[in-house]
């Protein structure tokens, strides 16, 4: 039996078929992309933040970058054409719908197709969660900073503002829950609500880098989430910086020593007989007593000399002071100028 190929398209007979069709018949009917005609985007209006897929996310784009892009993103090439070159092109703005053109070019078996496609985009306005979550003033933590015995100085505070702004506005990169929703100043300290409670601990971690302190963190019952079953808590950070400041002098296992500097983990002392370097964590914060502050660092001059000893004159009394000679006082010459604490009544060269 003799069968009769031919294009139920066009009737040609004797031709290769592709999909039914003669190969003239195939790469017309052939449609490059598929797309469809109407694309709806939901934008935050607070930041710019696009929903896609149910999920809000960051663009960074302008609003005609999004259209774009989001045609892009609903493009599906067809399966028979390559070298495909795509180009998308806003022709008119209506209030909220975008009316664009697709224009496509590719190969089809050989031959160069350039097919074009309608598409509307309509942008519908919302509030994306984090944006309603910070209008709403929502924060999952609270650090408090406070000093122990005293005020927070204004450049603690203002030291504190800055690593607070930088690190935040870091964390925020990936994080879009990082935001501070209040900032509380007060005559004994600073408040800092966080959106996130994981920003707000690292962001404590980067403040005890700097100032050290005690710090304690406690969770508060604010509520119940009933759609999700669970108890809702806030963290309270509260960390509380020593009374000391760097250079300042505490006494510490009845040994008086200099303050030379404190980092998240510990303190670093050195001792005023011994020279002698003592490092100590700030669970013994406790155990330290100030005993000096660096502002009574005073100068005091040298007016005699001997292999032995060198005489100073109190800084106050102008009485001569004797005080062994070690290896850190031997270079002294007579009219050189030291500097000296008294603590109890003895006379520490620094
Ligand atoms: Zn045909
Ligand atoms: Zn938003």
């Amino acid at each position: 039996m003799n069968v009769k190929i031919f294009c139920p398209q066009c009737g040609k007979t004797g031709v290769k078929l592709f999909s039914g069709l003669c190969r003239s018949c195939f790469i017309e009917k052939t449609c490059l992309i598929n797309i469809p005609e109407e694309i709806d985007i939901i934008i935050c209006t607070h930041c710019g933040s696009i929903q896609k897929k149910g999920r809000w996310m960051d663009s960074g784009l302008s609003l005609e970058d999004i259209v774009i892009e989001t045609i892009y993103e609903y493009v599906e090439i067809d399966d028979s054409a390559s070298d495909v070159a795509i180009s998308v092109k806003i022709l008119t703005i209506r209030g909220s719908i975008f009316e664009c053109l697709v224009n496509v070019k590719a190969h089809v078996m050989d031959e160069i197709l350039i097919q074009e496609f309608l598409v509307e985009v309509k942008v519908n306005k919302s509030v994306c969660t984090v944006c309603s979550k910070f209008s709403s003033g929502y924060y999952e933590a609270v650090i408090q900073m406070r000093a122990d015995s005293r005020l927070i100085s204004d450049d603690e505070i203002g030291t504190a503002d800055k690593i607070v702004r930088d690190k935040i506005e870091r964390l925020s990169n990936k994080n879009r829950m990082a935001y501070i929703s209040q900032r509380v100043e007060m005559k004994e300290g600073i408040d800092y609500y966080v959106g996130s409670y994981k920003a707000a601990r690292k962001l404590t971690e980067t403040l005890r880098n700097v100032f050290g302190g005690v710090l304690k963190d406690s969770p508060r019952l604010m509520g119940r989430d009933k759609t999700k079953g669970k108890d809702l808590y806030r963290i309270w950070f509260s960390l509380r910086l020593p009374q000391f400041q760097k250079y300042d002098f505490v006494k510490y296992n009845n040994v008086k020593t200099q303050v030379l500097n404190f980092d998240a983990n510990k303190i670093y002392l050195k001792a005023l007989d011994s020279s002698a370097t003592i490092s100590v964590a700030w669970r013994d914060y406790e155990k330290l007593k100030l005993i000096a502050r660096k502002d009574d660092i005073k100068l005091a001059m040298v007016t005699a000399k001997t292999p032995q000893l060198i005489q100073i004159l109190h800084p106050d009394t102008y009485q001569p002071v004797d005080i062994e000679l070690n290896d850190e006082l031997r270079h002294l010459h007579i009219g050189d100028e030291l500097k000296v604490v008294e603590i109890d009544n003895i006379l520490y060269v620094i």
